[in-house]
């Protein structure tokens, strides 16, 4: 199948996924029966729900044994799969690895049990419970961290799963669910569904799942969204996309603004939903900042996963994303864009791209999209107002990032910066697991995760509590004819 132009693909009954790197099938399977997986994973949730925390968390660190058993074969499927090199392959598994330590801490510190007074003695309980079935639906660039990322948290909090993988990795999900299971979490309680956006569609709309975590696009997330506008009693976390911008304003580290860039914009072939796109530059330091940035990014290797020397990115997901990219960027250059650094496709029928930067400042209307590869878009400013004001200038507010400036102007960029992640000298991107994880506007709907995601996998239920039935009404009774009340006697 080498040289598929499709590198994954749909056919009635079954998915087959590519290899984006060679073109070559990777794996397939038959598409699944939502509502027989929806009806495992519900026969399995009171069971699960009333699994004591302490052995559901003990079931979630055997899976990490698992994991540790596996380490190499599961990084190199989601290389194989995703294209992207081993090496950042390799951290994706360490992720996934280090997720269920972190849950435990967030289940514990984020969803507790607390005592509280109550009235006439009573003792008021705080304790939280789970939802039910969740629904969750993945992307292809972290295709093991980022499902797992919801799955864990959503596990410990005694909800059961009905994951549905991106229809282009459905090889790493079908492992990282046979982890699950080979660590003695019960076979219902985790169950997968292979399929693409119609199976998405029928899990979102299914009666028996109570909850929706997604992480994708946001032209899905909104798709979601508006299909359950008449539905407030689901829970629905939606983890979405960003245009970021990058900020370099006085500084004489040139080389190491040069490698910021370079890691926010390009790493992973810039598929990540934190990835630079928007890089704005202080005028007087374009020239310095554009020469260093143009020179490393000569030198990175583009290269198969797998490749010696390793490279530092691989192709992008598949063909039609190559093309579509390749597409924006003769767009921004028919519209006003000056090229500094061209897109090329160097390997003819295979989705590899060389990155591109492309100064937009004199185009009349960029467009607010994300562009999900390794395409930077320039734009130079006088003012730091101005620079603030660009980085605004978005629909979306995932990540954002200042690099030089002085404490002051970091203070007014984090008190300004329309986002949920705002940085100082670091990458807009690798986002820490111990810390919540979401954006404002169009990347997501106020329900941050990583840390925070115990806060979406359960509910409070607060109960007012005494041993015995011990009550008395004090006024507003009439008396029982013949008979005094309990009051006139005392
Ligand atoms: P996508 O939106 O195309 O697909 C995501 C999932 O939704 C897939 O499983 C897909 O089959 C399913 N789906 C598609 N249409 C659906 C529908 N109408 N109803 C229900 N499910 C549907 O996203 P992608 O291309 O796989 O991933 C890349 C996107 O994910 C980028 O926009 C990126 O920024 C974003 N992303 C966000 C985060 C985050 O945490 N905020 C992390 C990684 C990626």
């Amino acid at each position: 199948m080498r040289g598929a132009w499709r590198l994954w693909s749909v056919n009635v009954s079954e998915i087959i996924s590519y290899a984006p790197a060679t073109g070559e099938e990777y794996w397939r399977g038959d598409i699944s029966d939502v509502d027989a997986e929806v009806a495992a994973a519900r026969e399995a949730w009171p069971q699960w729900a009333s699994t004591p925390v302490t052995t559901r968390i003990e079931l979630c660190r055997r899976f990490v044994n698992e994991v540790r058993a596996r380490e190499d074969k599961l990084a190199r499927c989601i290389a194989s799969e995703t294209g992207k090199p081993l090496w950042e392959a390799r951290t994706e598994v360490t992720t996934v690895i280090n997720k269920v330590d972190i849950s435990v801490k967030a289940y514990a510190e984020r969803t507790p049990q607390r005592t509280l007074d109550g009235a006439v003695g009573a003792k008021m309980a705080l304790r939280h419970k789970p939802h039910g079935v969740m629904a969750v639906l993945g992307p292809y660039n972290f295709p093991a961290h980022l499902p797992n990322g919801h799955i864990i948290p959503a596990l410990i909090a005694g909800n059961t799963i009905v994951f549905k993988p991106s229809e282009k990795t459905p090889a790493t999900a079908a492992m990282l669910v046979e982890l699950y299971h080979a660590a003695g979490i019960p076979t219902n309680a985790v169950r997968l569904v292979i399929g693409g956006p119609d199976e998405g569609k029928a899990l979102t709309a299914h009666e028996d799942v109570n909850g929706i975590l997604f992480t994708g696009s946001a032209q899905t997330g909104i798709a979601i969204n508006r299909s359950l506008a008449t539905r407030p009693d689901k829970i629905v976390a939606l983890e979405m996309g960003g245009n970021n911008p990058l900020i370099v304003w006085d500084t004489p580290k040139y080389d190491d603004v040069a490698t910021l860039i370079v890691q926010s914009a390009f790493t992973s072939a810039g598929q990540r939903c934190t990835a630079a796109g928007r890089l704005i530059i202080k005028a007087d330091m374009y020239d310095n900042v554009i020469a260093a940035t143009k020179k490393l990014t000569d030198r990175l290797i583009i290269d198969e996963p797998f490749a010696n020397p390793a490279p530092y990115m691989g192709p992008v997901i598949d063909n039609e994303t190559a093309d579509g990219l390749t597409e924006s960027f003769l767009t921004l250059m028919s519209n006003g864009g000056k090229a500094i650094k061209h897109m090329a496709r160097p390997k003819a029928d295979l989705p590899f791209l060389t990155p591109a930067i492309i100064d937009v400042t004199d185009m009349p209307e960029r467009p607010d999209v994300e562009l999900f590869g390794p395409l930077l878009q320039v734009i130079r400013v006088e003012s730091f107002e101005d620079a603030i004001v660009e980085a605004n200038a978005t629909r979306f507010g995932l990540s954002a990032s200042l690099l030089g400036g002085s404490p002051d102007q970091y203070n007014q960029f984090w008190a300004n910066s329309r986002a949920g992640i705002v940085n100082w000298n670091r990458p807009t991107n690798g986002a820490s697991s111990a810390a919540p994880f979401g954006g404002i506007g169009l990347s997501g709907n106020h329900r941050p995760s990583a840390y925070y995601a115990a806060d979406y996998c359960a509910f409070p239920v607060t109960s007012a509590e005494t041993e015995q039935p011990r009550a008395s009404i004090g006024v507003g009774l009439k008396d029982i004819q013949g008979e005094l009340t309990e009051r006139e006697t005392n």
